[in-house]
């Protein structure tokens, strides 16, 4: 077990991921983890019980004008309150042993840039850091010392399933995927979802918007990008395969024919524990897997012309550059207009398309103003 009492912050605590984070430090023995930073957006409620409950030294609204409110819930407490995107960005530069980067979407970007020029271990959650900034952030963390655990269930898998190996012995990795709740859908169908529809996943449950990038197979394209900064992977050595039920979290084939996979139930709450305790592995009382009850698993290529997503990040990986940011940021904008009912599911892919032509080329940001800048561009061309 940990011996000394390792200090937490926790980048969008009253997230998917930061609420299982805090239920894995709940299980953890006492006096194992201190909590410094919660920050939150819009539910007040919520942080102010997580931060009176783990006694964090902190909490922070991303909403500026929820100040007053959060003060409020959590009067009588010794806890610091602030509001505020800038708020965030110095609650994450605070000294912690681990970061929880757990923000949706570009927003995280900057305050986990943040938390990495402190070293330590960045458990990384927001896939978006590197999909936007893959080569700033790593010179970040090479530059500063932090050590990259990747949370996200597929890219844990591929870290704990290398780790040991010699990296050139690595012919590929395969990304697995669930296809998401229209896997079997015709085409036409897509067509008129809702996002209620979109985001009712079948395996995993997450936030809303990365719900409805699985259903749109744009959560896998991100994936695709982020594996290729996090492992320094050729666009050929990245494969993706529909696995329906979620219990292979990816895998890495060897130049000798073997392929390395890690299995579990579909629980985030497996990878979240792995990198906060990481380099050891503590007892986790989550459900086992019953191999005599599992009836099969079951691997079949994606349909890219159901879900021209993967295209687009093949695309993405190919052309380099701004493409990453272009894609997200397009990719985001459509979501919120999807989200919005203004575009219609299948739309989303032709808006993050015309981006990507309209920016092709644009060289790579390497600043977090001009991975922003970029972004910006990319989301005005989307406009939905
Ligand atoms: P979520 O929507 O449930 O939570 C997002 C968190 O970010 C909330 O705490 C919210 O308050 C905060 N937030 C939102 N906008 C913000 C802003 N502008 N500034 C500051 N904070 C803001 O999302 P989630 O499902 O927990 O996902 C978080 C990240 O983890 C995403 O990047 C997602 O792709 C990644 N991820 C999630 C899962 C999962 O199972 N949920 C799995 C793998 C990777
Ligand atoms: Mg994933």
């Amino acid at each position: 077990m940990v011996q000394e009492p390792r200090s937490v912050s926790i980048l969008g605590a009253t997230g998917s991921i930061g609420v299982s984070t805090l239920d894995v430090l709940g299980h953890t023995e006492d006096g194992a983890f201190t909590v410094e930073a919660l920050t939150g957006a819009s539910n007040i409620a919520l942080l102010a019980r997580q931060a009176r409950k783990h006694k964090a030294r902190i909490a922070v609204t991303a909403d500026e004008s929820r100040y007053r409110d959060l003060k409020e819930a959590l009067s009588g407490t010794d806890i610091e309150v602030a509001a505020g995107r800038n708020a965030v960005i110095e609650a994450a530069s605070r000294p912690v042993d681990v970061t929880m980067a757990a923000i949706v979407g570009i927003a995280g970007l900057a305050p986990t840039l943040a938390a990495v020029r402190n070293g330590g271990v960045i458990a990384l959650a927001n896939k978006e850091c590197l999909v936007c900034a893959g080569r700033l952030f790593l010179n970040e963390c090479e530059a500063h010392g932090a050590t990259l655990l990747p949370v996200d269930s597929e890219h844990n898998a591929i870290y704990q399933v290398l780790a040991g190996h010699d990296r050139q012995a690595v012919e590929s990795v395969v990304l697995t995927a669930s296809g998401g709740p229209f896997r079997t859908w015709r085409r036409e169908k897509m067509a008129t979802v809702t996002a209620k529809t979109a985001a009712a996943h079948p395996n995993w449950s997450m936030g809303l918007k990365i719900s409805i990038d699985s259903a749109s197979m744009f959560n896998k394209a991100l994936e695709m990008i982020e594996a290729q900064h996090l492992f320094q992977l050729a666009p050929e050595q990245i494969e993706v395969i529909v696995h329906p039920q979620s219990i292979v979290h990816s895998m890495v084939r060897y130049r000798d024919g073997s392929v390395l996979a890690q299995l579990g139930p579909p629980d985030m709450r497996i990878p979240i524990a792995y990198a906060l305790t990481w380099p050891e592995r503590a007892p986790l009382p989550v459900e086992r897997l019953d191999f005599a009850k599992l009836a099969r698993l079951e691997f079949e290529a994606p349909d890219e012309t159901r879900f021209p997503s993967i295209a687009l990040a093949r695309r993405a990986l190919d052309e380099g550059k701004a493409a990453g940011a272009v894609l997200n940021g397009a990719k985001e904008a459509a979501l919120d207009g999807f989200i919005a009912g203004r575009i219609g599911f299948l739309d989303m892919a032709d808006r993050v398309e015309a981006a990507m032509d309209a920016l092709a080329g644009e060289p790579e940001p390497v600043t977090l103003n001009t991975v922003e800048e970029i972004d910006r561009r990319a989301r005005e061309i989307v406009k939905p």
